[in-house]
């Protein structure tokens, strides 16, 4: 058996098709265009590529986006300043500060500092809080894509068991509060877990979240399970030429596709799926602050 390969670039195109519906009713019906804000602190190329992106992502689901750069010297007083006027900006209904930031700020501040309304990363300990007593939260984008993935791919999650390999704020702990909320029985795994293999073979659902390359191999996968690959890895690739590198996931692809019902590959899984969730998330965060229904 191979399994079936999960094209998250096209379920991504579908998540932004449905944003841009969204966009369009909220634009007719009510007046309102969701906005989103990114801000940039310093000048690393690959956190401009990825503001670049989510940009034009923004516009091109109907959408307004606000970036505002700044220089990597930026006192956290004047950063403050600039998150407490989208914070209270009306036409802003998401904001993001783009990380990693300059070594003299902090991330933990910056994200406390965002009205958590607005907090479409979910990455505050408020939306940590939310999702974790099963209220309304803005849930940590990359998770929720995930989610969405699982849910059409497999439909009724109830009852299934779900294997979250890492426990970051980022992602593990998020994954593993989604896949509860959906009613599987979530296991949590981590580097101190004993026996992983025996622990993943349970596995209906598993979502490898770790950053380390092809470290689960096909013999630790349930025949038939749905396999989401959330690692991002570089190797070396000296097929490619000499100093050449590929990016690879946290499962061994090439072994667990034999065994595994769905599995994701790297690059084109998981990846494009965050900058789409976080479309989704500025949309739900809009329609919460205007007090209109959500968006399923
Ligand atoms: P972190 O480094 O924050 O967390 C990694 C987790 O993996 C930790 O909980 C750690 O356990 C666990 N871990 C480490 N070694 C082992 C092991 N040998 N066995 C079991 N668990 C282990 O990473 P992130 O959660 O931020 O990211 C994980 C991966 O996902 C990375 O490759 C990252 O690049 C990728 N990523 C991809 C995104 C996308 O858009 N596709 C978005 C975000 C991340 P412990 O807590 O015990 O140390």
């Amino acid at each position: 058996m191979s399994a079936d390969i999960l094209d998250g670039k096209a379920f991504a195109a579908t998540i932004r098709a449905r944003v841009a519906g969204h966009v369009t009713r909220l634009k007719d019906s009510h007046g309102i265009t969701p906005g989103l804000a990114v801000v940039l602190v310093g000048e690393d190329p690959a956190s401009e590529v990825y503001v670049r992106n989510k940009g034009i992502a923004t516009v091109e689901t109907g959408m307004n986006s606000f970036e505002h750069k700044l220089p990597a010297e930026t006192p956290e007083a004047d950063l403050y300043a600039l998150i407490d006027r989208l914070n209270a900006d009306p036409a802003v209904h998401g904001i993001l500060v783009q990380f990693p930031v300059p070594a003299h700020l902090s991330e933990r501040d910056i994200v406390a500092r965002i009205a958590p309304e607005k907090d479409v990363d979910g990455l505050s300990v408020i939306n940590a809080g939310l999702l974790a007593s099963g209220q309304n939260a803005m849930a940590s984008c990359t998770p929720l894509g995930c989610l969405m993935l699982l849910r059409e791919t497999l439909g009724d999650l109830t009852g299934k068991d779900a294997v979250v390999i890492g426990r970051s704020n980022l992602v593990g702990k998020p994954m593993a509060q989604l896949l509860l909320r959906d009613s599987c029985t979530v296991t949590i795994a981590h580097s101190r877990t004993k026996d992983l293999a025996e622990t993943v073979r349970r596995a209906d659902i598993v979502v490898a979240a770790v950053g380390r390359a092809q470290m689960v191999p096909g013999d630790w996968i349930k025949p038939g399970a749905c396999v989401i690959d959330v690692g991002i890895n570089r190797i070396p690739a000296p097929e490619k030429g000499e100093g050449k590198t590929r990016l690879v996931g946290d499962v061994d692809f090439a072994s667990a596709r034999e065994v595994a019902g769905h599995i994701t590959p790297v690059p084109g899984g998981v990846g494009p799926l965050t900058i789409a969730c976080l479309l989704a998330n500025t949309v739900t965060a809009c329609c919460r602050i205007h007090g209109l229904d959500e968006p399923e």
